[in-house]
């Protein structure tokens, strides 16, 4: 399966910060992955049309009265073919459940977009060792039934390996890679892309991309410069 590094500028990035996007758009050509960069959805309508672009969250509704929101329908709208739905910035700071995800990933569906649908673990999760228990009933919860291979992939981000310099091992990684495989084979007899997220860096890419059951990265921090993103990138 080919990969793909997406990149997730979170809240970062004014009109000047466009000149790392049309950097990554000239070299993305000459990459054997493919690249995908989830702006704030004030640049999507001014990045550059050449390279695919994301949005990094939805409201469910396609219309309405809510205030502040955007709907999948306005970012497909506003040049997103992707979104990253139930980061686990927005699970906390927003208190998004897996049913407000799974209605996110459903409205990202509707509006003929891919979903990025993100799990993963807290680290007193993981030291409780209910980190499989964790993840797969964050996915049973999150993916709506109309998933399919075509408009959805997973991103695997452990949350204490979020923007802190720390990745699980190659084997965690691939223990929890595999279980998210096993988990969408038996319930949708298909293969998702499953991306893994947390800290991936131009130095660790290589390891992390060759394991097995991971087809991509969500890249945060690395992925505001267009030399490291593109680093990442030719790893894959
Ligand atoms: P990071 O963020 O690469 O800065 O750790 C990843 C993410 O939150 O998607």
């Amino acid at each position: 399966m080919r990969a793909l590094i997406a990149g997730n500028w979170k809240m970062n990035g004014l009109r000047e910060s466009l000149a790392e996007v049309a950097a990554v758009a000239a070299a993305a050509p000459g990459i054997a992955a493919d690249l995908l960069l989830c702006l704030p959805a004030t640049l999507l309508p001014l990045a550059p049309r050449e390279l695919p672009l994301g949005a990094q969250d939805c409201h469910a509704n396609a219309s309405g009265a809510h205030t502040g929101d955007l709907s999948a329908e306005m970012l497909a709208d506003a040049g997103a073919s992707h979104i990253i739905v139930g980061h686990s910035e927005r699970r906390c700071d927003h208190h998004e459940t897996d049913a407000a995800v799974r209605a996110k990933a459903a409205a990202a569906h509707r509006a003929a977009l891919t979903a990025i649908i993100c799990v993963g673990e807290t680290l007193a999760q993981r030291d409780a060792n209910e980190t499989l228990a964790v993840v797969t009933s964050q996915l049973a919860g999150s993916v709506p039934d109309g998933a399919t291979p075509a408009n959805t992939a997973i991103a695997y981000e452990p949350v204490w390996a979020i923007g802190t310099g720390r990745t699980p091992t190659p084997d965690q990684v691939a223990q929890v890679h595999a279980a998210i495989h096993d988990a969408l084979q038996t319930r949708f007899g298909a293969t998702f892309r499953i991306l893994y997220g947390g800290s991936v860096k131009p130095d660790n890419a290589a390891t992390l991309l060759a394991l097995p059951h991971v087809h991509g990265a969500l890249v945060g921090g690395a992925s505001l410069k267009a030399a490291d993103f593109l680093a990442i990138a030719r790893a894959a």
